[in-house]
Formats: C-alpha cells, sequence, structure tokens
C-alpha cells in the first residue's frame, strides 16, 4: 500500500504548521514545529513570496498530508466532490473528514491519522458487524465501528479506554466502555476543524 516513507515532521514543517501525525508528541516540546518552525533543508530560513499557483499547490499538499492520502487518490476524490451537489470545496473536505482512518482517529480510538490507518489496515475494526480493513472506506450516517472482541485486550485498546478524554465531534457518538462509535451526521464545513482553504484547491484543479 502506498504511504508517505520522508519523516513525518519534515511534512509539517514544509507546511509551517502542525499536521499532528506523531500523536502525544505532537503536544510536547519535542514537536519540531515547537523547536524550528522552518521548512526543512539548506534554504528552508529563506521565506520567499509564493505565487497565486504555489499558494494552490502548497494548500493541496497541506490536505493530502493532513489526511495522510496520494495524489492520485485525492485527485479521484475531487472528480467525486464535483459530481456531488452542494460546494465542491465542502464536497472534497467532507469525503476526507469521513475516510475511515480519519473517523478511527476523530474518536479517540488511535492517537493520530497514521496510527488510525495501521489499526484499521490490521483488521482491528468492525463496521456494522463485519471486519473491514479499507482505510479510505467513507463512513455513512448510521454506521457503527466497534473494536473487534479480540483486538479489545490489546494494550493499545486497554490505554485509549485510560486515556480517553470523552469528546467527539458532534457529528459522532462514542462509548469508550463499548470501544465503539456511531456517525450520527456528516460533517459541515464548520465541524471540520483543519485550517485549509479549499477553495485554493478547487482553482488549482480548475485551472
Ligand atoms: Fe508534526 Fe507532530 Fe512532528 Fe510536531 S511532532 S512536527 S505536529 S508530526
Amino acid at each position: 500500500m502506498a504511504r508517505y516513507t520522508e519523516a513525518v515532521c519534515r511534512l509539517c514543517r514544509r507546511e509551517g504548521l502542525k499536521l499532528y501525525l506523531k500523536g502525544e508528541r505532537c503536544y510536547t516540546d519535542k514537536c519540531a514545529i515547537t523547536r524550528r518552525n522552518f521548512a526543512p533543508g539548506q534554504h528552508g530560513q529563506n521565506k520567499r513570496k509564493l505565487s497565486n499557483y504555489g499558494m494552490q499547490l502548497r494548500e493541496k499538499q497541506k490536505a493530502k498530508r493532513f489526511y495522510g492520502v496520494l495524489e492520485a487518490q485525492f485527485r479521484n476524490y475531487f472528480e467525486i466532490a464535483e459530481k456531488q451537489s452542494g460546494i465542491t470545496g465542502e464536497n472534497l473536505l467532507r469525503l476526507l473528514e469521513t475516510r475511515l482512518d480519519n473517523v478511527v482517529y476523530r474518536l479517540g480510538l488511535a492517537s493520530s491519522r497514521p496510527q488510525a490507518r495501521q489499526l484499521v489496515t490490521h483488521g482491528h475494526f468492525i463496521i456494522n458487524g463485519k471486519k473491514l480493513d479499507v482505510p479510505s472506506y467513507i463512513v455513512k450516517v448510521g454506521d457503527v465501528i466497534q473494536v473487534s472482541e479480540v483486538s479489545k485486550n490489546s494494550p493499545h485498546f486497554k490505554e485509549v479506554k485510560e486515556v480517553f478524554k470523552g469528546t467527539v465531534p458532534h457529528w459522532l457518538s462514542a462509548d469508550v466502555d463499548k470501544l465503539e462509535g456511531k456517525i450520527v451526521s456528516l460533517p459541515t464545513r464548520e465541524d471540520i476543524d483543519i485550517p485549509i482553504a479549499e477553495n485554493l484547491i478547487i482553482e488549482l484543479y480548475s485551472r
């Protein structure tokens, strides 16, 4: 399966903001953005003014990196978003936000999106009563996500129960004792708290 292999903190430094790719470390002083908030590489500290195209490109890269999606799949989401009714940019973000790996992260069952993706591919989740190991599965209203009975006793999920803070976005509901969650509604743009100017991405693809 395709995935990013370069050091993930470099991605945050490239975008100049926290992408929260390393779980707990992202909230400590060890975070590379806290320590060295400039782009990696020899010329990383030389700030250049971006062209319009450059800004559009950066915004797309940011969105891809937040959600851990590669170019071909991202483009595919754009094409689906374009065919849906409503605002294309919001449709695009909603598709990304409703990926199963993101939902697992939002439910607090993983400490980062990359970890959520790994947990899904390792087959720890049951969706609507059936095992599903596809991180890109787009959830629907009413879907129920459960940790499999076998996985409930793993050290990871025992820790989840201990540290779970009980807050999930209002479009989801979570029962941490049962290690399960439900999709209550689809997220609106206001529910998606990532700093992306999706209109720039749409402009880029519309060139
Ligand atoms: Fe990004 Fe987390 Fe690394 Fe900080 S610790 S740079 S937020 S991945």
